[in-house]
């Protein structure tokens, strides 16, 4: 089999060059899915994997704008429409300095699977650029999003291409993205997901990677008799995702004692309330402060530059970015007694990382399965929008608790290796590929 595999990531390899965390994601998916297809011969003969690892479409262009002391700024913009076997290009939009086509490449290749595994008709995308909003005024932020949808409306429709926020893209550039997109075409559609309720959004999607990742946690832990009540806790990041894992967490009556920026991490071994998770949602959502300010306000250790790993815990969310966990930082945590990693980031663990979990026997979740909640309320909000109709928290709240329980089940179908121990990447990896390549193989060679 090993031998099968690396005939395939040869060819990748060789078409991919210096795309390094996209050929990452594709390993892993490889893993997991090439026995799989040795045993189902039609995925196979129709190079099914071949092709879902090329892009339908790469769209790049270029995005200028005026700053506030009327200088002209270029930054670059892309789109990466992955596959649309299953429904429309659906995945965020990230705006982040280290934005390129590789990073864009292993998001909408994960999203391809997330999305499937949802159970709702979404294919997979994702794009952003490299424009970093981080001290930068409301102004250039708004004239920045409206150069960004200058180029990209023509791209996306709401049955055609419907993205969304992620890193650095949250409800005040969906705002500005929408306006823009309303302008441009003079229709109000739904073209973007994660707007504000006043204009077509869904309630509950702010919160729903969050909530959705501990919901998948509870899934999770329910396998081994276990509860997240009265767990410790470590959450990395501090934006949309950490902060409703969060707020989930004190919820459930789980103690979370860490948060972290790209500046180093905070432990408050007390644990963050209620009222310290509102100081957080205003620093970092309202005045986009640094977590540096938490540990000042509330008297507890900042470590600058470092990540939350070597802090004990029994449960860990890794929610900030891409290969921000090592084999190193996953044998500290192994060994301080965490059990159970559920990612909240996509690919926030290595390959190395989630070998050390998988040999440990722990209860690790990777992304695509466990932060699907956002692209499904999403998904939700995309009905909502069709039917001209809002549903109440409570039921859109309803509706993702049932979907992270159904991603779940299928992770255990396709992934239990024995009576103890459940592989969440290969039963994630082969549930949401099903769908997708048989879809694929009726549609033809297209
Ligand atoms: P935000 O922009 O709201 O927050 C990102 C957080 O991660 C910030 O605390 C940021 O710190 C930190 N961070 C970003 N880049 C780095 C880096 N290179 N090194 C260290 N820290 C970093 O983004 P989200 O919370 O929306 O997204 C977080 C993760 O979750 C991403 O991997 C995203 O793809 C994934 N995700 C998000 C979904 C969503 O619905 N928003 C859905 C599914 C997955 P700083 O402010 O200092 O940059």
């Amino acid at each position: 089999m090993d031998v099968l595999i690396k005939e395939f990531m040869d060819k990748i390899i060789t078409r991919n060059q210096h795309e390094p965390e996209f050929l990452q994601a594709v390993q892993e998916v490889a893993e997991s899915i090439i026995p799989f297809i040795e045993d189902h011969p039609k995925y196979k003969e129709h190079k099914i994997l071949e092709r879902i690892a090329e892009p339908e479409r790469i769209i790049t262009f270029r995005v200028p704008w005026l700053n506030d002391q009327g200088e002209v700024e270029i930054n670059r913009g892309f789109r990466v429409q992955m596959n649309s076997a299953i429904g429309p290009y659906k995945g965020g939009l990230r705006f982040h300095p280290s934005v390129n086509q590789s990073i864009l490449k292993f998001l909408a290749f994960e999203q391809v699977f997330k999305n499937s595994l949802t159970g709702l008709p979404m294919g997979g995308g994702k794009g952003g650029s490299d424009f970093d909003p981080k001290g930068r005024s409301n102004n250039e932020v708004m004239k920045f999003c409206q150069s960004f949808m200058t180029e990209l409306y023509r791209h996306i429709h709401a049955d055609i291409d419907v993205p969304a926020g992620d890193i650095g893209v949250g409800a005040r550039e969906i705002g500005y993205l929408f306006g823009q997109y309303k302008r441009i075409q003079g229709e109000f559609t739904g073209i973007l997901t994660g707007k504000a309720a006043e204009f077509g959004g869904s309630l509950i999607r702010p919160e729903a990677t969050g909530y959705g990742v501990v919901y998948f946690a509870e899934e999770m832990l329910k396998t081994r008799g276990e509860l997240l009540e009265g767990k410790t806790v470590v959450v990395s990041g501090s934006g949309n995702v950490a902060q409703y894992t969060v707020e989930k967490c004190i919820q459930v009556g789980a103690k979370v004692v860490t948060l972290s920026d790209s500046g180093g991490f905070i432990y408050d071994p007390k644990g963050i309330d209620e009222s310290k998770l509102a100081y957080i949602k205003e620093l970092k959502n309202v005045r986009r402060g640094r977590i540096e300010e938490y540990a000042k306000k509330f008297d507890c250790e900042y470590f600058e530059g470092e990540k939350p790993w070597r802090v004990k815990c029994d449960v860990a969310f890794p929610d900030a970015t891409q290969n921000e966990l090592d084999a190193k930082d996953a044998l500290t945590l192994v060994q301080n007694g965490c059990f159970c990693v559920a990612e909240g980031a996509n690919m926030p663990c290595t390959l190395d990382a989630v070998r050390v979990f998988d040999s440990a026997r722990i209860l690790y979740a990777p992304g695509k399965a466990s932060n699907a909640g956002g692209v499904a309320v999403s998904g939700l909000e995309m009905s909502q929008n069709s039917l001209r109709i809002s549903w109440s928290r409570d039921e859109v709240d309803s509706r993702l608790k049932q979907i992270m329980h159904q991603i779940h089940g299928a992770c255990v179908k396709n992934g239990r290796l024995d009576k103890d121990f459940v592989d969440y990447t290969k039963g994630a990896n082969i549930s949401g590929f099903i769908k997708v390549a048989d879809a694929m193989i009726a549609q033809g060679y297209v």
